[in-house]
Formats: C-alpha cells, structure tokens, sequence
C-alpha cells in the first residue's frame, strides 16, 4: 500500500507538475490573447483616447502638414518672389548690359535762327529743301518751338540714360546752325540705332490738337529701308503715349522730310501737340506735363529695343 501510494503520489505529482506547465503555456498564450482582449475590452477610452491621439497626430499631422503646405506655399511664393526678383534683376541686368549697346540719338527740333538756305532733300537729290527753320511758336505762351524740343528733349535724354542706354543728342543749346541732312548723317556717323526728333506742331485752326506721330515713308525714294523698324517704334510710342493718357492722332508716312531721307537709321519724329492751341500750349510749357510725356518714349523706347 505504501508503495501503491507512493507510486500514486508521484505519478499524481507528475501529471500535476505536466498539467501545470502545459496550463501555464495556455495561461501564458490566453493571458497574451486575454491582455489584449483585456485591452482591448477595457481600453475603449484608451482607443479613443488613442483615437484622439491618432486623430490629433492626424491634426498635427494636418496641421504639420498644413504648415508644411503653408511653409512650402510660403517657400514656393517666396522662391517664386526670389524667383522673379532674381529674374527681375537678371532682366534688368540684362536690359541695362543689352540698353549699353544701343545707341540712340535724339534730335531736339529746330534751332534759335533758322537757316533758310537749301540743301538736297536726300542723298544725290536735285530737289532742294530750306536747310532748318526756327519753328513754330506758343500761341498762349509765346515759347518757340525749338525752346520746347531742347527742353523735352534734355528730360527723355536724362531718362534713356536711366535705362542704360547711350544718347547722342544733335544739339544741346539753342544757338546752333545744324541743318536737317547735317542732323540726320550726324547719327548715321554715330552708328545710332534709332533716332528721335522731338518738335511741335502748329496750325491754323486753333482748335487742332493732340499729338502726331511722323516716319519715314515706305515707298518713300529714300526711307524705304529703313520704314519697317521705324514703323515698329512709332507703333510703340503710340500706344505708350496713349496708356500714359496723351491723345495720338496718328502715325503718318513722310517722303518728304529731309531728316528722314537722309537718315540710315530707323527714325520716328515726335510733335508733342499743337501751340497753336491755347490750352495745349499751355500744357506742354509745363515740365511735369514733358516729363510724363517723355516718360512714356522713354518706356516705349526700351519696349522697341527688347523686341529687337
Ligand atoms: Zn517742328
């Protein structure tokens, strides 16, 4: 009996000790299953407080992300800005490098005594032409035309310059003699790439005004090639002087100006208006009233010189 009941006992112990490593590897599994149920059981508030976090990373990760939008928009933009500042500044270096090669002769029209002895009106012409006349006069203000176009003319000098560009000016002061062929080949010699001749109009009838615009002819015996380009400009100016609020009556076709049949360079004559009208004259006396003129040449000139 006592070895029936020790052999019972052992054998008893060791399928209790078996049973319980067997129970404690399903406890072990279930307890992994059951922590996890347990979980997920009593973590309701622990999802959603997960959840929230989840959805809170998800709004800081939106909101990251939003500022990331933001910080790349505001980036984009601000390379966009760099972008087109750096553009900006290589344009404008480009413009200034490019303007330095340019050279542009402007021809205040006109001069204090007029010179009314003849000379060809184009190269190997027989027909002749006065050589330079004084000009028109204010009718209001009593200024002579040739006071006005040097005038005008220093201003859109001083804002070309400003662009970067090279002026040649025909006449500086009033007390010159240069006619109009001297003029005309005086930039031909010069190499100049455009030239403009600033003047006035004048008419009988008072009541005429607005600007002009005058180029050389395109079947013109002499102007023929050089046409084109002046046409061009002139389309330029106009609509320039027009954005800038000037009234511009018209581009008109010359054959017969000797300044233009002499001329190898593009040309486009400029009469501001007319001082035959009170009021015109009255304005064009004004500097702020040349400055905003030539301003708009000056911008139309450099608009011309980009497209070519
Ligand atoms: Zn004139």
């Amino acid at each position: 009996m006592k070895k029936k009941s020790l052999m019972l006992l052992i054998l008893l112990m060791v399928s209790l000790v078996s049973f319980g490593c067997s129970k404690s590897n399903t406890l072990s599994d279930k307890g992994d299953i059951s922590t996890s149920n347990n979980s997920s059981q009593k973590s309701p508030q622990n999802i959603k407080s997960n959840r929230q976090n989840n959805n809170s990373e998800g709004n800081n990760s939106q909101v990251n992300n939003s500022d990331n939008n933001n910080n790349s928009q505001s980036n984009t933009q601000n390379n966009a800005q760099n972008n087109s500042q750096q553009n900006q500044t290589t344009n404008e270096g480009n413009s200034q490098k490019k303007n330095g090669q340019y050279v542009i002769c402007i021809d205040p029209g006109h001069q204090a005594k007029g010179d009314m002895s003849q000379e060809p009106i184009g190269p190997g012409a027989t027909q002749t032409k006065f050589k330079v006349s004084w000009g028109t006069q204010g009718v209001a203000t009593k200024t002579p035309e040739y006071e006005l176009t040097l005038s005008a003319s220093k201003i859109l000098k001083t804002y070309l310059e400003q662009m970067g560009f090279k002026v040649i000016m025909t006449r500086e002061s009033n007390d010159v003699n240069i006619t109009n062929a001297e003029r005309a080949t005086f930039a031909n010699k010069n190499n100049a790439d455009l030239v403009i001749r600033i003047h006035a109009d004048g008419s009988e009838d008072s009541s005429v005004n607005g600007a002009s615009l005058h180029i050389p002819a395109q079947n013109g015996q002499y102007t023929s090639k050089i046409y084109p380009k002046s046409n061009q400009c002139a389309e330029i100016m106009m609509s320039s002087m027009k954005g800038a609020g000037f009234k511009v009556n018209n581009i008109f076709q010359r054959s017969d100006l000797t300044g233009f049949n002499w001329s190898e360079v593009p040309a486009v004559l400029v009469e501001m208006g007319y001082m035959s009208n009170p009021e015109e004259d009255q304005k064009m006396a004004q500097k702020s009233y040349q400055e905003k003129m030539m301003k708009s040449i000056a911008e139309a000139t450099q608009r011309y010189f980009s497209q070519n």
